[in-house]
């Protein structure tokens, strides 16, 4: 087992990189920038944490440092949640894609297709395989039906709220009802009315403090990503607590 959670440490650590990389091509609209993290200003690479460049020690966003070290914690926590450590390897790369998905919402407003088609594509099949190692642990028929079921809720929602919801979210929700909908049905319902909850108090937080305005738009994806992960990592529990 602490094997197993030095490998994901090792992955998480990598693929921090690799998130960071990606949401900076994106954000700066430099496609091929996208495999390791560069310096803003320089083009050089990145140091091992990536909060400065390797040649002139130009200081990047040290955000940079919160998105590896939230990447591979996570990625190691996932070690002792799923159903199966076949399914490892679909987890991780689905908390890598909430991770990446986060950070550019937050960045850019948007929720790109090329970062969404190959997380649903690799992850849907990492999901298959591991199940089938393991045909005990999770439901694949259950995971497309969350898939379904969220994406047809939020593609409601979005055309009732009139460009209030980006239909970016509404295909972010397909991704989340997949692999929450592979753990249960509670699953897929946390993450959903979560996003809200979550949504909701920060909205009301940001408003208070008025660190956002009335009028500015929040990106929705961000809730949607951090209740994903939360009912993935917790859902038994809070379904527990919740039925009593
Ligand atoms: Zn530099």
């Amino acid at each position: 087992m602490l094997i197993v959670a030095a490998i994901a440490a090792l992955v998480g650590f990598v693929s921090g990189r690799s998130i960071i990389a990606i949401s900076d091509a994106h954000r700066m609209d430099r496609p091929d920038r996208w495999i390791t993290p560069m310096c803003d200003q320089c083009g050089g690479p990145l140091g091992v944490l990536t909060t400065q460049c390797r040649t002139n020690r130009h200081p990047q966003r040290r955000w940079n440092l919160v998105v590896m070290v939230v990447n591979t914690v996570l990625m190691v926590v996932m070690v002792g949640v799923v159903p199966s450590l076949w399914l490892w390897p679909a987890y991780a790369v689905f908390t890598a894609a909430m991770v990446l998905l986060t950070v550019t919402d937050l960045d850019t407003k948007l929720i790109p297709n090329r970062m969404l088609g190959p997380s649903l594509a690799l992850g849907g099949a990492l999901l298959g395989i591991g199940w089938l190692f393991d045909t005990s642990a999770g439901s694949p028929l259950r995971a497309l039906g969350g898939a379904a079921g969220y994406f047809a809720a939020m593609y409601l929602l979005a055309i009732l709220a009139r460009g209030g919801l980006g239909f970016g979210d509404v295909k972010l929700a397909a991704l989340i009802g997949l692999f929450t909908g592979f753990l249960s049905w509670e699953a897929v319902l946390i993450a959903g009315i979560g996003s809200f909850l979550i949504g909701g108090v920060t909205s009301i937080v940001l408003l208070v403090f008025r660190i956002r305005g009335r009028k500015d738009a929040i990106p929705f994806g961000p809730f949607m990503t951090v209740a994903a992960i939360v009912s993935v990592l917790w859902w038994q529990e809070i379904a527990a607590w919740y039925t009593g």
